[in-house]
């Protein structure tokens, strides 16, 4: 095949890699004046579900600012505001008549196989790059097991620890003598210990044009109030740097607390840059493995913080490919309800969720365990269908992209993908969260009350769900203590709990699910 002399490269919006391969690959064939970038912005696109206008916000100025970024190397530049990806690219190709359309693949299912489809639509050749955005990529510790084998998410990160070398010894075993100082990160947050805030950046003349449009759209949630997110590479890497020195040696021992006077305690809230290609998991993962060995973070710390991005992170966009696109009919508890209204609003008597939702609504950020064991709990314990939980996630997070919600969701938070991602459902009562967290110090319900007017629900709940799917849960070993604790249940006590939780659920105010995304 002749070899086109001028290529055109789109980049989606959430690839904004510094070093983008594509553009570097066609700068190497054709030089800098032969290649065109173009980047597509789709306020339709981005009004499809309610989205969380921080989101938008972050993702239009970090396009704009990208594009920018691209110019001032000395490369064509075409931002188009256009409804249709595949539209625009048309219009450009008509436009422009380059010889070759490259782009790298996209992470999300259906946007790579219209990326596909597009090979057919276009008089030119359309070249698809590998996505680079994922280690997995590179490697791929599992290429061959069964649709239906379980892989649970341990031996695949011993094996990308292992391959890429991190946190490892000259010998070849884990720094340390362990691979997972899991044990050792649970501690709840001691009183007077504060963790430091995150850093800000001041919005600039581009960020503050996209807020005033996106504060004039219609239908999206949340508040773009106070927005201070990193939108270029440099600023980033500022949040990256801020992470390893301010936050990343208390990680560790906290990552699972919850608190309701801070937002984001150690965490890193580095996912919305990895996730839109301002930062790569290798900066972090090595940022991370750096500071342990210059003593600066303790190895419980830079492996939990390794464990999040080398392991979780990997192994749900390794599940999503996986699994797709059956995932988006798993639904292995039947579960039929529409998403609570509280949780799209904050208003609730459940100190817990009304804490965490109303944080959501002013920042567009819960940490992993707010998001597992108490959204997806409750939504698990009450029944909430997994499209509606996973619509919900896309809407409301910043980080939130199809292939991390729907494995992280649908086959994590839920269980509801026949127990290929976890092994057992994440299910639990008041305790847990009274142990982790100081929400119930102020609520209207009483965490130790199993039923009457003021038990918890999500002990009715949690008791429930386990009394209706007792024989199923009996029959996996990793569920037994939950069933186990039935024998100190009465039948009466059963029949009470199973009355109170049906009134708890009857007067659940559900919204209707768009569930536009789907199309
Ligand atoms: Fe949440 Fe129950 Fe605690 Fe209230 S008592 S904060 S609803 S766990």
């Amino acid at each position: 095949m002749k070899k086109p002399t001028t290529i055109l490269v789109w980049i989606p919006g959430d690839q904004l890699l510094a070093e983008h391969p594509v553009i570097e690959q066609a700068i190497a064939q054709v030089g800098a004046d032969g290649v065109r970038v173009l980047l597509i912005e789709s306020q339709q696109r981005a009004l499809r579900l309610p989205y969380h206008r921080q989101k938008i916000v972050l993702l239009f100025s970090a396009m704009r600012h990208y594009a920018d970024h691209l110019r001032q190397r000395g490369i064509n530049v075409d931002y188009i505001h256009e409804a249709s990806f595949s539209a625009a690219i048309v219009t450009v190709v008509a436009q422009h008549h380059p010889g070759a359309v490259w782009m790298m693949q996209s992470a999300e299912f259906r946007t790579r196989r219209a990326q596909q489809r597009l090979e057919d639509t276009l008089p030119v050749p359309v070249r698809l790059f590998a996505n680079t955005q994922f280690l997995v990529g590179e490697h791929n510790p599992f290429p061959s097991v069964p649709a239906g084998k379980r892989v649970v998410m341990e031996p695949f990160y011993r094996a990308m620890r292992t391959h890429f070398g991190v946190l490892m010894t000259a010998e070849g075993g884990p720094a340390g003598g362990r691979w997972n100082y899991d044990e050792d990160n649970r501690k709840p947050l001691p009183r007077g210990l504060t963790p430091p805030a995150l850093p800000h950046f001041v919005p600039d003349v581009i960020t503050r044009e996209v807020l005033t449009q996106v504060n004039s759209l219609p239908r999206l949630t949340g508040t773009a109030e106070g927005f201070g997110h990193a939108v270029t590479h440099e600023q980033a890497q500022a949040a990256l740097d801020d992470f390893i020195a301010h936050r990343l040696p208390w990680f560790g021992d906290y990552e699972d607390a919850m608190s309701a006077e801070h937002d984001t305690l150690f965490h890193s809230v580095l996912s919305p840059y990895l996730n839109i290609g301002l930062l790569t998991p290798m900066q972090l993962i090595r940022a991370a493995e750096r500071a342990f060995q210059d003593g600066l973070a303790p190895l419980n710390a830079a492996e939990g913080f390794v464990r999040q991005v080398l392991g979780w992170r990997e192994y749900i966009y390794w599940q999503y490919w996986r699994q797709m696109p059956d995932l988006l009919q798993a639904n292995d508890w039947d579960a039929q309800r529409g998403m609570p209204a509280m949780f799209w609003t904050g208003e609730t008597d459940m100190a817990c969720l009304r804490h965490v939702t109303t944080r959501l609504l002013r920042t567009g950020y819960s940490h992993h365990i707010e998001r597992l064991m108490l959204i997806c709990n409750f939504c698990l314990l009450a029944g909430v269908h997994p499209l509606a939980v996973s619509e919900w996630f896309l809407s409301m997070y910043l980080d939130a992209y199809e292939w991390v919600v729907l494995p992280n969701v649908i086959g994590m938070g839920l269980n509801a993908d026949g127990g290929r991602t976890a092994t057992k459902p994440y299910i639990a009562s008041a305790s847990y969260i009274r142990r982790m967290s100081n929400y119930c110090r102020d609520c209207h319900f009483k965490p130790d009350a199993r039923t009457g007017p003021q038990a918890c629900p999500f002990n009715l709940l949690y008791w429930n769900f386990v009394i209706t799917n007792e024989d199923r849960l009996r029959q996996n070993p990793r569920s037994g203590k939950a069933v186990l604790g039935l024998r100190h249940l009465s039948a009466d006590e059963r029949a009470v709990v199973q009355e109170q939780a049906a009134d708890v659920l009857s007067k659940l105010e559900v919204y209707e699910n768009p569930l536009s995304w789907l199309k």
